[in-house]
Order: structure tokens, then C-alpha cells, then sequence
């Protein structure tokens, strides 16, 4: 079962559930638990994972033959990344960080002045905690998207075909493309809120998302009993949705969370359980 940890919202605890879910089923079954948060991995710090770089993930940009270029303009007018600085007269200018390789530049270039290269734009990491293994996806500084490296990550996991009890995938949070390709293939996903109208937003964002992937979905409302829990409740009746479990805002739960630990709770051992008994579904 591929389970996706998602939120539409930053700092909801997404990592420390999906870390602590991971810690709580791996005591019995074979978990793979992926950090897809690219822009900011930090499952291997909460679990003491030393990671290990297995891959670098590539991106194709054009590069160009000054030679054959005529000056005219037509791929930095068909850029929509505004990666191609064109002044009449001069030959374009290229800012690699804002590329995201989509060739339209090549295919607009009258006399083929545009060939291929590549940038690196991430890398793979994997690691291994107990039953727990583990892959994480980090950006390059500086690059845009970090939808390429997930891909990679996605084609990676593929290629290994080994099988598990549970694969737990860490989203980023929002609802841009690496999040949509980090929920791919998931068989159920919970999404990580908290009482807030903050969180009531952003919850509004990823259920709408994953009503669109048409992905099953439940919630995990954190810090429960701190804020207005009729907030998430609204949300959770307008999409029929349960709140799979409720994560009360606890001095041990907080002191795992200051120290970067994974949270030992009653409510993760219960999402854990609801999980191996199939009640989640
Ligand atoms: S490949 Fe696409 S994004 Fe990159 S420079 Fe060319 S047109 Fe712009
Ligand atoms: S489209 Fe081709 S010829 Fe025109 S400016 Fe760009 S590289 Fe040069």
C-alpha cells in the first residue's frame, strides 16, 4: 500500500507524522519511507539517518552555436521561464536557473543554432533504519522545480521493484507539480492540518487536488485541541471526508518535536493500527 503524508500547508507536522507512522509500522512490516520534499528533506534528521547519495538528477537546457545564431530574437520570445535575454543586435542570454527545459527554444530557432546539454538540478539519497528503507530527493540551490528530481526518484523506485508492506511518501507542502508527482500511484493519502483558518485554507487546496487526482483521502488534525476544531470539521463535511485521527498538542508530543524525534503517541499508533487492519480505506 503506497501512502501518501501531504498537506496544502507548511509546518503542519507532515514530517513528523509520516517519520513517526514509519517508526510505528516498521516494528512489524517492510516500510520504504520517501522524503519527496525536495526543497527541505529532513526525515533522515528526525530519524538519524546518515544518507547515502546514490544518484544526481539531470536536466536537459539548450546550449547554444553563436556561429550559426542570426540574432532574431524568436527563442527568447517563445521562453515562458524568461530564461532567454534577447537585445536587438546581440546574441541571446541564457539564465540556466530559470530554464526548465521544455525545447521550445530549439524547435523555434529558424537555423538550428540551439543544440542539447544539461544541468544537474538534484540528487538521491537512500538509508536504512530497522525495517525501515528509506530514499529522499534533495534540489540543487538555486533551481526552480523540484518536479524533475521527483521523477527521478519515481523512476528509481520502479526500477528497484521491491515489494513492501507499506510505502509512506512525505510530500512537499501546496499543490505544485512536485507535490502532484510525489501523490502518483498513491492508494491513499492523509492529509496533515491544524485548527487554524490558515489550515483551513490550505486544507480547502490539497482535498480539492487530490478530489482531482482522485485519490482517497483522510485527515490528520494536529495540535487538535488548540484552535477551532470546527474549522477542519466544515472542511471535512463539505468534502465527506473522516479525520482519521486527532493529534493533541502534548508536551511529550512537543519535546519529540523540538528535539527532531519521531513522536511515540497513542494517535499514531491508532493511525497505524486503522492502516494494518485496512480501516483507513
Ligand atoms: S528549454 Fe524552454 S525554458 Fe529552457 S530556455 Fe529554452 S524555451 Fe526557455
Ligand atoms: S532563435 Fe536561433 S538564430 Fe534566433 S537568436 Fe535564438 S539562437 Fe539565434
Amino acid at each position: 500500500m503506497k501512502i501518501a503524508i501531504t498537506g496544502g500547508k507548511g509546518g503542519t507536522g507532515k514530517s513528523t507524522v509520516a517519520t513517526s507512522l514509519a517508526i510505528e509500522l516498521g516494528k512489524k512490516n517492510k516500510v520504504l519511507l520517501i522524503d519527496a520534499d525536495a526543497d527541505c528533506p529532513n526525515d533522515h534528521l528526525i530519524l538519524s539517518i546518515k544518507r547515502k547519495k546514490i544518484k544526481n538528477v539531470f536536466q536537459l537546457i539548450p546550449k547554444w552555436d553563436f556561429k550559426k545564431c542570426i540574432k532574431c530574437g524568436k527563442c527568447s520570445l517563445v521562453c515562458k521561464q524568461h530564461a532567454i535575454v534577447f537585445v536587438k543586435g546581440n546574441y541571446p542570454i541564457f539564465i540556466p536557473e530559470q530554464c526548465n527545459g521544455c525545447k521550445a527554444c530549439m524547435f523555434a530557432c529558424p537555423v538550428k543554432a540551439i543544440g542539447k546539454d544539461k544541468k544537474k538540478v538534484g540528487s538521491i539519497y537512500e538509508g536504512k533504519k530497522g525495517n525501515i528503507d528509506f530514499l529522499s530527493a534533495e534540489l540543487q540551490p538555486n533551481q526552480p522545480s523540484s518536479e524533475f528530481v521527483i521523477n527521478a526518484l519515481n523512476d528509481y523506485i520502479k526500477s528497484k521493484n521491491k515489494k513492501y508492506d507499506f510505502i509512506l511518501v512525505d510530500t512537499a507542502a501546496g499543490t505544485h507539480c512536485d507535490v502532484i508527482a510525489a501523490l502518483e500511484q498513491c492508494d491513499i493519502a492523509f492529509a496533515v492540518t491544524e485548527p487554524t483558518p490558515l489550515g483551513e485554507h490550505d486544507l480547502k487546496l490539497i482535498l480539492e487536488l487530490l478530489k482531482i487526482l482522485k485519490i482517497p483521502c483522510k485527515i490528520v488534525l494536529n495540535k487538535s485541541d488548540v484552535g477551532e476544531k470546527k474549522l477542519i470539521e466544515r472542511i471535512a463535511n463539505k468534502f465527506k471526508i473522516k479525520i482519521a485521527v486527532e493529534i493533541p498538542y502534548e508536551k511529550s508530543i512537543m519535546e519529540s518535536y523540538s528535539k527532531g524525534e519521531p513522536v511515540s503517541h497513542k494517535s499514531i499508533k491508532k493511525l497505524a493500527e486503522d492502516l494494518k487492519n485496512g480501516k483507513t480505506r
